[in-house]
């Protein structure tokens, strides 16, 4: 059924505590943890607890939820006291999403070029 989670993904077992993480926020919907190769002094993942493939399939099914993820990610800016910072969705492998469960990185705390390679 759509969002239930998937056994073979990583973003699900962060979810459900069978991967570790560096969890900074959490609400009912949503899951804020470190990402394990940072490219900022910020560098946070936002997740919807539940399984989506990316964030448009987020969107479409779930619109709340999606803003969920959207206002977290300004929380988690927010309380990492970065005032300019870039929230990205990579989408497909030829913008380089490797995990195939919606995220939002949240990026910050140094300067930002754009556009973005
Ligand atoms: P994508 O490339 O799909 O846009 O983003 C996936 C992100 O997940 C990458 O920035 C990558 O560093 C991060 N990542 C991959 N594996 C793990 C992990 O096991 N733990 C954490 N915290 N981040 C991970």
């Amino acid at each position: 059924m759509a969002g239930e989670a998937q056994s073979d993904c990583l973003f699900c077992k962060i979810v459900a505590g069978e991967v570790p993480a560096t969890v900074v926020r959490e609400t009912e919907t949503t899951v804020a943890f470190r990402d394990i190769n940072p490219q900022a002094p910020t560098h946070v993942l936002v997740i919807p607890k539940a399984h989506y493939p990316d964030a448009a399939s987020l969107a479409a099914a779930e619109p709340v939820i999606a803003a969920d993820v959207l206002r977290e990610a300004g929380e988690v800016a927010a309380q990492e006291a970065a005032d300019s910072y870039r929230i990205v969705f990579n989408t497909g492998s030829g913008a380089g999403q490797t995990v195939w469960h919606a995220h939002a990185h949240v990026l910050g705390g140094r300067g930002l070029q754009w556009p973005p390679g």
